[in-house]
């Protein structure tokens, strides 16, 4: 009965013409089920019906233009491309093309007309589009226009499904939907006139002709309130569900005895902050009861949040429990294991790095030492998710850079420990600031702390904000940088998430800067390399024979290299604000001024120009993501699922942040009055949730 609300029982292949074949590609997106199809919504609208002038254009919209080709001609550059050039009466703009047939040439003959749709970019000379779609007539005036639905939906997709086929297997799956319509679960009172979810489903994904476009996009319409709502409640009711669950549980409480702790301490070159200590006993209070601690510790970025899972770590390992690290990222995990062993080790303990590209040999060592308690403690990336990793006696699990993990690999890593029906403690770490209402639905289910002093001595980072054109410039003064004696990275950003074309750009980095400063060291490190390879580079660079390191964004997260003071970043204005300020945050480390030079590609348009002087003028986390919402606006579909807090389909917790308070009192009426209609809730948004709620 509820179970079935938005067909969440049913797979993708009971729609008719939905193979196997195909269904492994819907897989791809994550689409397994109808519902899941139901909530693949619309990145973005496409109203092709009009074109606009090129001289009107601006930089980043999606849009349509229309004119006549003066030229198009190959290009050998470092790849092959076609290019296009069409002007109207307003403009010129060039279309680039990087895969293509050897027809187009041809068919893109000088004096045809052409329409193309496609986002407007910033090229040298002109405007361009990348890839746009195209129509090609011999004649003005003669597209045809006479489309049936005014706004087409585009959806985000993968390789082998196009629009098309997404767009028709989505309408059967609404039609099968609106013959199985499901009960109302909120009570009237909350919705008041909204449209039922069936209604919001079908207009969000086939708008009819007189909707208000923008305001679907900007989520204003009623269908996509009446969505945004319900998947909020259902993850606040979801988060609810898991917090209880967790308290109801046994845990082994580690109380300390300072055996391992008090030589610790005597052994640190500094004394934990006011803060740090604050923190830790948070921690330990929380260790040393019979519940399993779930504890948050936020922190921005070099604010010691290493030096407190240590303290944490010993104080499960003074009760003879295991503890086991998970880092976002190899470097990240090798830099925690260099660190640890280096504390922990003298005090007579044994500290593992459970790496992804380790030999077979030395993996089944390394599960050996782990099942045997012989390792104390176990570093790595999701390596440490395996089943072969079977720990004797874990006590306690620590994350860092949570945002990298989503929900449920916490949820599977803390699983992994529980033996006879005790859970090992929990704790986890982010730097990922968020303002405090949203921490209240984010982590609902955690208990958190906040570090929110940095270590004493630290000078601020000075941020500038410049145009590539005064690349030059830049480069000199990184010389005078090395020079004095000085590290310095240059991080190279692109916009596509890719790693091989990420490691291109930043090969072609290296090597133009290398032949530009023929007396500095330059290193390169990018995420194409092997872990051996990366290890000594960060090694070569600790130690200061690299000068210079040229990296790509794989350096983003937790790398301590503390006398680096200089960090160049290419084309600042591809990433998020949250992303500059955790790349930043390499900086500053030590006592020694900082600087961060932010280059951009010109032109930028004003918003962007905006952002990025918000990074000038702040050096706080919290700050910069409170401005970087209220710049943004609720308008941008970039949220909380690109800072990768939560895997919400509706939602965008910054945009909706609002509606915490409101949530919040209807979840407590619906836990109180209609438990039934929780359950419901929560199963058919949030299926993965519900063995916590039939435990
Ligand atoms: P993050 O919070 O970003 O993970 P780290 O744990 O990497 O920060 O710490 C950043 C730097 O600060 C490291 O070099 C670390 O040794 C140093 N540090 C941490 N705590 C203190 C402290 N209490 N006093 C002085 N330096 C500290
Ligand atoms: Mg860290």
């Amino acid at each position: 009965m509820s179970y079935k609300r938005l067909l969440s029982h049913l797979t993708i292949s009971h729609l008719p013409g939905l193979g196997d074949a195909l269904a492994k590609k819907f897989n791809h997106l994550g689409i397994y089920t109808i519902r899941d199809l139901l909530l693949h919504l619309p990145m973005r609208y496409e109203d092709r019906s009009t074109s606009k002038q090129i001289a009107q254009l601006s930089i980043g919209e999606h849009t349509t233009i229309e004119g006549q080709i003066i030229k198009t001609e190959l290009i050998q550059a470092k790849r092959r491309m076609l290019i296009c050039t069409v002007k109207d009466e307003t403009g010129i703009i060039q279309l680039r093309f990087m895969n293509f047939y050897p027809t187009m040439k041809q068919s893109m003959a000088m004096g045809k007309w052409i329409k193309a749709y496609g986002e407007v970019k910033a090229s040298k000379t002109y405007y361009e589009m990348i890839h746009p779609q195209i129509q090609i007539r011999e004649a003005a005036q003669s597209f045809d226009d006479s489309q049936s639905e005014r706004y087409t939906p585009i959806y985000a997709t993968t390789f082998g499904l196009t629009q098309t086929m997404l767009r028709k297997f989505i309408h059967l799956a609404l039609a099968l939907l609106n013959r199985n319509p499901s009960a109302e679960l909120i009570p009237a009172a909350f919705i008041k006139a909204l449209p039922s979810v069936e209604e919001s489903l079908t207009i969000v994904h086939q708008p009819p002709l007189d909707v208000d476009i923008t305001q679907l996009e900007l989520a204003e319409h009623p269908a996509k309130k009446r969505l945004i709502f319900e998947e909020l409640l259902a993850y606040h009711l979801s988060m609810q569900i898991t917090k209880s669950h967790n308290q109801s549980q046994q845990a082994t409480p580690c109380v300390v005895t300072n055996d391992y702790i008090k030589p610790f301490l005597q052994a640190l070159p500094f004394s934990p902050t006011n803060a740090q200590q604050r923190v830790v006993q948070e921690i330990w209070q929380d260790m040393a009861k019979h519940i399993p601690m779930m504890r948050l510790v936020q922190g921005d970025v070099g604010s010691g949040k290493t030096l407190v899972a240590a303290l944490a770590a010993l104080g499960a390992l003074e009760n003879q429990k295991q503890v086991v690290l998970m880092a976002p990222t190899e470097i990240l995990a090798e830099q925690h294991a260099i660190n640890f062993s280096h504390w922990f080790e003298p005090l007579g303990l044994s500290v593992n790095l459970l790496s992804g590209k380790l030999t077979a040999k030395k993996k089944r060592e390394c599960y050996e030492a782990v099942a045997a308690g012989q390792t104390d403690i176990l570093i790595g990336t999701h390596a440490v998710f395996v089943e072969q990793v079977k720990f004797a006696h874990l006590g306690l699990v620590i994350i860092d850079e949570q945002h990298r993990f989503g929900v449920d690999q916490r949820l599977t890593l803390w699983e992994k420990g529980i033996k006879d029906n005790i859970h090992p403690h929990q704790l986890i770490m982010t730097a990922t600031p968020i303002p405090r209402t949203l921490a209240m639905t984010v982590y609902a289910d955690l208990d958190v702390s906040t570090i929110d002093e940095l270590p004493p001595g630290r000078t601020p980072i000075t941020t500038v904000v410049l145009p590539n054109t005064r690349r030059y410039e830049v480069i000199e003064r990184i010389e005078q940088a090395c020079l004095s004696g000085k590290q310095v990275y240059w991080v190279c950003t692109l916009v596509e998430e890719s790693d091989i074309l990420a490691a291109q750009a930043a090969e072609v980095a290296y090597e133009e800067l290398q032949a530009l400063l023929p007396t500095v060291h330059v290193g390169l490190i990018h995420g194409k390399m092997k872990p051996s390879q990366k290890q000594a580079v960060m090694q070569n660079f600790k130690q200061g024979l690299i000068q210079l390191l040229v990296a790509t964004t794989v350096i983003e997260v937790g790398v301590d290299v503390p006398n680096a003071s200089l960090m160049v970043i290419e084309n600042a204005e591809r990433l998020g604000l949250s992303q500059l300020h955790q790349l930043r945050g390499r900086v500053g480390r030590g006592s020694e001024a900082s600087h961060c030079v932010l280059m951009y590609q010109t032109p930028l348009s004003k918003v962007t120009k905006a952002r990025l002087n918000v990074m000038r003028d702040s050096n706080d986390g919290f700050v910069i993501a409170q401005k970087d919402l209220e710049i943004r606006g609720g308008g941008e579909i970039l949220g909380t699922r690109q800072v990768g807090i939560a895997d919400f389909k509706v939602v965008d917790l910054m945009r909706d942040q609002h509606l915490i308070r409101l949530i919040q009192s209807v979840s407590i009426d619906m836990l109180a009055n209609h438990p039934a209609s929780v359950i419901s809730l929560v199963n058919s948004w949030l299926p993965a949730k519900t063995k916590y709620i039939n435990a």
